[in-house]
């Protein structure tokens, strides 16, 4: 971004205290006073332990071009500052404004599970033949989203934005930031549950990106989650003019769907009722990973992007980490690490590829607690269990207070012997290392506070 400290103080609706810094140059944005660049605009946000605006001074010293103030607080330093009436929304507003200068396109992408994946699908895809850029890692909220804004080039043709949610209404914000041109809802899963307390408002919740969608744009969402289309019957009348759907999934009444799908080495290999005989192979394992990539090659499409680049970038892309990604551990075993987060839906699609995987001498799930699932979280742990068991499974290694009620769900159909209970990490490890043998593949799925990354790590042999 390069803009003067006069058009910023415009763009996020401010007041630049001192007209004489006006003409300065500001060629990005920070929120971190130790990472400030020169030229920077720093944003001092409220943080549980720090407020930014004490650090305001330092940053100015350091190099910024200038700085965010809040308006009525104490202590302002003289200098180039820009005063705001919330530094949050004065971010978010600069982030629009730089958007919508840019006329970049936008897609945005919700859903349970497959957010971020689905994101470095359709990055590769348009890359292929556009500018293009993208959410780095997972910053997907009302902070992470302004920055991505922020940290795109100029002249760019699309961005990708993934839009995540922890309740009602954080999507609807996003995309009044971003306004996608396209949106794709993945799916509807039990992430959240705590929050949003059934199904029905997790689908509502995501579906806030169908009323934010510009006229005219294309909601491309999963069809078979049937909620999606109820929902979207509730939302008839208030939804934008023109809005075009178009529906992918495994079921064969949708736009698209595979019409042959294989796992073949470490990925997987389909062909779609979209592109006719045409093969694509996906270096990530699962089929839930094929109805990602009908959703990005929807979106490709929309762009123009024809089949034979459509294959070549599926083919190339690249993954962000711990989203089954398969490495190879101690002495040659298979690992499987879905280590990043884990829910009933995103575990199931996991045990899956697990079960789907031929040749290995046993099939060893380690499994750690799914958090924030609400009242029922008892009975989603045993019945995922239960799903662990009945996928054919050789052990499971349960970690955590839940995950007690999963390995009573897997032992009702494996029985005693192949399940293990575990409330240290540790000890968990150190029964792994003993048992496990090089013909055999692991797979590490838990929700991101139980920290099973270690599991994968240590099986690894790394520090
Ligand atoms: P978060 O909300 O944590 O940002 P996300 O929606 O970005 O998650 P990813 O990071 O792409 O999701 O994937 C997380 C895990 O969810 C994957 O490792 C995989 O196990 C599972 N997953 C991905 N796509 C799907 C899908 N379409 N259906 C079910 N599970 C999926
Ligand atoms: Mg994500």
């Amino acid at each position: 971004m390069e803009r003067t400290l006069g058009q910023v103080a415009d763009m996020c609706g401010g007041r630049l205290l001192d007209s004489a810094f006006a003409g300065r140059k500001v060629v990005g944005v920070s929120i971190d006073s130790r990472k400030i660049g020169e030229g920077c605009l720093f944003v001092p946000l409220g943080g549980s332990k720090a407020d930014g605006h004490s650090y305001v001074a330092g940053s100015l010293q350091e190099g910024a071009a200038g700085s965010l103030w809040q308006r009525g607080r104490e202590g302002a330093p003289g200098g180039a500052l820009i005063e705001v009436d919330d530094v949050l929304e004065a971010l978010q507003k600069l982030a629009s404004a730089y958007l919508l200068a840019s006329g970049a396109k936008v897609v945005g992408i919700t859903g349970s599970n497959g957010k971020t994946t689905t994101k470095d699908m359709v990055f590769a895809l348009l890359a292929t033949s556009m500018r293009v850029h993208k959410t780095q890692g997972n910053f997907n909220n009302h902070l992470g989203l302004p920055l991505t804004l922020l940290a795109m080039p100029e002249e760019t043709d699309v961005v990708v934005l993934e839009m995540g949610m922890s309740d009602l209404g954080e999507i609807a914000l996003l995309a009044k930031i971003a306004p996608p041109d396209l949106a794709i809802v993945t799916n509807i899963g039990e992430s959240h549950l705590l929050n949003l307390g059934s199904r029905e408002n997790i689908a509502r919740a995501k579906l806030e990106i169908a009323s934010g969608t510009k006229p005219g744009g294309l909601l491309v969402y999963n069809g078979d989650e049937p909620l999606l289309p109820l929902v979207l019957k509730e939302l008839e009348g208030t939804l934008p003019e023109g809005l075009r759907t178009f529906t992918f999934g495994l079921g064969e009444d949708n736009d698209d769907y595979p019409t042959g799908m294989m796992q073949r080495g470490g990925g997987m290999t389909f062909t779609a009722r979209s592109e006719g005989d045409i093969c694509f192979s996906l270096p990530i394992l699962g089929s839930h990973n094929v109805t990602n990539a009908l959703a990005a090659m929807a979106a490709a499409r929309a762009f123009g992007v024809d089949a034979p680049a459509m294959k070549e970038g599926l083919a190339g892309m690249q993954l962000t980490g711990m989203r089954i990604e398969r490495l190879t551990g101690v002495s040659g075993l298979t690992l499987l690490n879905d280590a990043y987060n884990s829910s009933p839906t995103s575990a199931r699609a996991a045990i899956d590829v697990l079960a789907g995987l031929e040749g290995y001498a046993s099939k060893v799930l380690v499994l750690g607690d799914m958090l924030e699932l609400g009242e029922n979280e008892r009975e989603f742990h045993r019945e995922i269990g239960r799903y662990a068991g009945r996928a054919g499974l050789d052990a499971v290694y349960a970690f955590g207070p839940l995950s007690a009620d999963s390995a009573e769900g897997a032992r009702e159909i494996l029985g005693m012997q192949a399940v293990h209970a575990f409330t240290d990490k540790a000890e968990m490890i150190g029964h792994l290392l003993a048992n496990l043998k090089p013909e055999d593949a692991v797979l590490v799925k838990a929700s991101r506070g139980m920290k099973l990354e270690e599991v994968v790590y240590a099986l690894r042999d790394e520090p």
